[in-house]
């Protein structure tokens, strides 16, 4: 039931954090902000498949 995702750095496209959620608790989206050790900064991160 749960899936496994990846959140993304919308700034650079690097893939940062890998989590599980459930899709049917939440099916939207996922976006926060978030440390990209690339960008070396906060950033927005979305949620992208692995
Ligand atoms: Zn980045």
């Amino acid at each position: 039931m749960r899936e496994l995702i990846s959140l993304e750095c919308t700034a650079c496209k690097r893939k940062n954090y890998y989590l599980t959620k459930n899709k049917r608790k939440h099916p939207e989206k996922i976006l926060s902000n978030k440390f990209c050790r690339f960008c070396r900064k906060h950033t927005e991160h979305k949620e992208s498949k692995v």
